[in-house]
């Protein structure tokens, strides 16, 4: 018998969607699952796409989860405390339940994550991105590495804002990130100790981040929860690579907050 070393899997469920597949019915089916507090803060955001956003991510990750448990998504409550101020923000979490979920969003893309095994983080990001943040972006990339290509700065802010989520950085520690190869998975990279895997959409980079290996599993389908007067969107690209970590302290940020 071996007594070879094996790395713990972590599960996790990756689901991304295209907010613009999903009608008006989708949409209020996706907003009755929300409490009165995400109510509250959805409805308080300035514009529609940021409304529709966190309505899709809320309901979506319900789903998630709901699947994972055998539950309806109603039944799933996210909670978002502020650890600082109380307020309805910061890293959500999933009440009664023992899961780790993750949600984000671009104007054009909106993912979740969730893990029964450990803390997670999904991060995505428009690509190309907008000339105003392409600079903050560039500086995450090791100097001498910098091959001018668009995707590999937005996914290594991707990974940056994952390792927040993570409580592993702050904000705005813009040190450049280190990518290295798993040396068993090739759909799998490491940054400073933890697992990574990033996805190539059409126009955004979708990364999931995790203090452990992760064994990730990815759909691009608008869930059946979601479906009534909904479109089909892209399959899902390649997967580029996850993440391990320690816990750490996340310092309160809650007027730049990632979640
Ligand atoms: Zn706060």
């Amino acid at each position: 018998m071996s007594f070879q070393q094996v790395e713990e899997m972590v599960t996790a469920q990756l689901r991304i969607i295209e907010p613009s597949a999903l009608g008006r019915r989708a949409l209020a089916t996706a907003r009755s699952f929300l409490t009165g507090p995400e109510l509250i803060r959805c409805d308080s955001l300035p514009s529609g796409q940021a409304r529709r956003n966190l309505t899709i991510g809320h309901a979506l990750v319900r789903v998630v989860v709901a699947e994972q448990f055998a539950l309806e998504p109603a039944q799933v409550l996210l909670v978002q405390k502020c650890p600082t101020c109380g307020g309805p923000h910061g890293r959500p979490h999933v009440a009664d339940l023992p899961v780790h979920v993750s949600i984000t969003h671009t104007a054009n893309v909106v993912a979740v994550v969730a893990s029964r095994r450990g803390p997670i983080a999904v991060d995505c990001e428009e690509c190309p991105p907008r000339t105003h943040h392409r600079d903050a972006m560039t500086r995450l990339i090791p100097s001498g590495e910098n091959s001018g290509d668009d995707r590999e700065a937005v996914k290594r802010w991707t990974i940056h804002e994952c390792l927040m989520k993570l409580g592993m950085r702050e904000l705005d520690d813009l040190r450049p990130v280190h990518i290295a190869a798993h040396p068993q998975k090739p759909d799998t990279f490491l940054v400073e100790g933890s697992y990574f895997s990033s996805v190539a959409l059409p126009a955004a980079v979708v990364t999931v981040g995790s203090p452990a290996p992760v064994d990730l599993s990815i759909s691009s389908e608008v869930p059946e929860p979601l479906k009534s007067a909904s479109m089909p969107i892209h399959p899902p690209p390649q997967s580029i690579g996850p993440f391990t970590g320690r816990p750490t302290v996340r310092r309160h940020s809650a007027q730049r907050s990632p979640f």
